[in-house]
């Protein structure tokens, strides 16, 4: 049976056709298992296509990163299941994408230190020690067949720059580093190969659905390119037999998966569509609070439809069963840019269905607002019973909000959205059932072993650290030593860019905000999300007139 394969580029001008090396490269893989439409790829094909590939002579076999997140099965193992299967793909060398951090970086290095093969990455930092990530490194050279090649590292016969990054980035590296002599990439899923100063850029589309295979002429050590094929792994190709028996496995294992208790819930969460299509839950406010806790924003939303249970859950185990009847899908988080005015237009979209159980009704985090069901539909909040981070919401000011990618694609009649500058693109946010999990592991850490905190995102929303960080600062100002603030007098960049990182250092070693942390810390540890009013129904006019004196509205 012969593969599926395109010739997207072949040189005229080969000197030594016995003189050559393979290079096999593909790129951002989620789904080890088939998909239903042609080409179907998985794992199971796709080795049996690469391995008839090494066959035919020396080959060098690259990945250019994403294959441990997102995917249904990703996140029952946290990814384990992609290392089990690259494990099998004769793999010299891997960059790690950005939804290789998805899980946290304990799991990320747990994986790292289960390849049979080298991770690169050269421009991600451990926060804390300031050195690239640990078993992670920055250039690796590789000997094969007499030839030395370099990935990123310099003073080599061929050197290649093994990528995650969009197109316009890898566009700027090959026209600025002649150095290069080919580009792999990843992060576009597209099946794309360009030329950039007769340097070649290939990606090679995503899935294990597609790879690229770049023979190179070594007739005077490396003298090019001399063809590049995309084969394209179809329903033709045979399965190999061992990986497609891991894939069943996992695929058995499943039902046991999700028996694993993520947390000990302290109350019930409350997931019936007529409670959560309707007011406030405290299911609603524990996953948006977990979505503004994941990312720098002041408020997060999300349409009570993407909340699937239908359920009551009760106190006690909660088990990534649960999470999966709540979250089924695999929703992608954004955070945007909105006026005062776009977030108004948002909640009015959201309560202008009201009392039918419609999916756009919002559940919120960081916003408060009431809203009067007898008024029509576009007109039934009132500006000054808006409140974003305890504040009266300002029209004309700018939000970052949390929220997930099919609202501001304008779904569900969110069409103010859908304009709105992104802030952080769902590729660099894992997606939200991932952020529930991770919160949990975070919860756990907590409780039984605080030092591997710092292997985990805060726990504490970046908006309230910040604006304790700012109170402390406004009281403390005068505790600051004048001779410390003189001490940095020359250049004003510096002076502000020292003074700030000094203020929050002054104000982290606080027992204020020391004791305000680990108050809210163990409030999130308790898992006893509440209804606490943040979203108000307005019964009369004397409860919309007391509301506006509970607001501190101006009026
Ligand atoms: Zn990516």
């Amino acid at each position: 049976m012969t593969p599926n394969i395109q010739i997207i580029y072949e040189k005229e001008d080969v000197i030594d056709l016995n003189r050559t090396l393979n290079i096999v490269h593909f790129n951002d893989v989620y789904n080890i298992e088939q998909s239903d439409q042609e080409p179907v790829g998985g794992a199971a094909r796709f080795l049996t296509a690469l391995e008839n590939i090494i066959l035919k002579g020396p080959t060098l076999v690259l990945f250019s990163g994403d294959a441990l997140s997102p995917s249904s099965i990703s996140m029952l193992v946290e990814g384990r299941q992609m290392i089990e299967i690259l494990n099998k793909f004769h793999i010299d060398c891997a960059c790690l994408g950005n939804h290789d951090f998805d899980f946290g970086l304990d799991v990320l290095m747990t994986h790292i230190e289960n390849s049979n093969f080298p991770w690169l990455i050269s421009n991600a930092f451990d926060a804390y020690t300031k050195k690239p990530l640990a078993n992670v490194k920055d250039k690796h050279i590789i000997e094969k067949d007499g030839l030395k090649v370099g990935l990123i590292g310099l003073n080599c016969d061929i050197v290649i720059a093994l990528t995650h990054m969009r197109w316009v980035n890898d566009t700027i590296l090959a026209e600025n580093v002649p150095e290069i002599d080919l580009f792999l990439g990843g992060h576009d899923h597209d099946y794309v190969v360009k030329q950039i100063n007769e340097k070649w850029i290939i990606k090679s589309g995503t899935d294990f659905r597609e790879l690229s295979v770049i023979e190179l002429d070594l007739s005077e050590k490396f003298r090019g390119v001399n063809k590049i094929e995309k084969y394209i792994i179809d329903s033709k190709i045979e399965e190999n037999l061992e990986i497609k028996s891991i894939i069943d496995s996992y695929l058995e294992n499943v039902n046991k998966e999700l028996d694993q208790t993520l947390g000990q819930m302290n109350v019930e969460l409350e997931g019936r569509f007529s409670y959560v299509r309707t007011q406030e839950t405290n299911l609603g406010n524990f996953i948006t609070d977990i979505m503004l806790e994941a990312v720098n924003a002041e408020c997060a939303f999300l349409n009570s439809g993407a909340l699937r249970s239908d359920l009551v859950h009760p106190i006690g185990e909660f088990k990534m069963r649960d999470l999966k009847k709540i979250l089924p899908y695999l929703d992608e988080n954004v955070v945007i840019s909105v006026t005062g005015n776009q977030l108004l237009q948002a909640l009015e979209n959201g309560v202008s269905k009201y009392p039918k159980h419609e999916g756009r009704f919002l559940q919120v985090s960081g916003i408060r607002f009431a809203f009067d069901p007898l008024k029509p539909p576009g007109n039934r909040i009132d500006p000054r019973l808006v409140k974003v981070q305890d504040e009266i919401l300002d029209l004309e000011k700018k939000y970052n909000l949390a929220t997930i990618f099919y609202l501001k694609q304008g779904k569900e009649g969110f069409d103010c959205l859908i304009d709105c500058p992104v802030l952080i693109d769902e590729e660099n946010i894992p997606v939200l059932c991932t952020l529930v999990e991770n919160h949990f592991k975070t919860v756990n850490c907590l409780k039984k072993n605080p030092a591997l905190k710092k292997f985990r995102s805060s726990i504490v929303p970046l908006v309230v650290v910040n604006r304790l960080m700012q109170k402390i600062n406004q009281e403390h100002s005068t505790a600051l030593a004048p001779t410390q603030k003189l001490s940095f007098s020359g250049d004003t960049m510096i002076v502000t860019k020292v003074l700030s990182r000094l203020e929050r250092q002054i104000s982290r070693e606080t027992e204020d905000y020391k004791k305000k942390i680990s108050e809210f810390e163990k409030e999130s540890i308790k898992l006893a999300p509440k209804v606490e009013g943040r979203i108000i129904r307005i019964q009369s006019t004397e409860h919309f007139e007391q509301l506006l004196d509970e607001f501190g509205a101006i009026y």
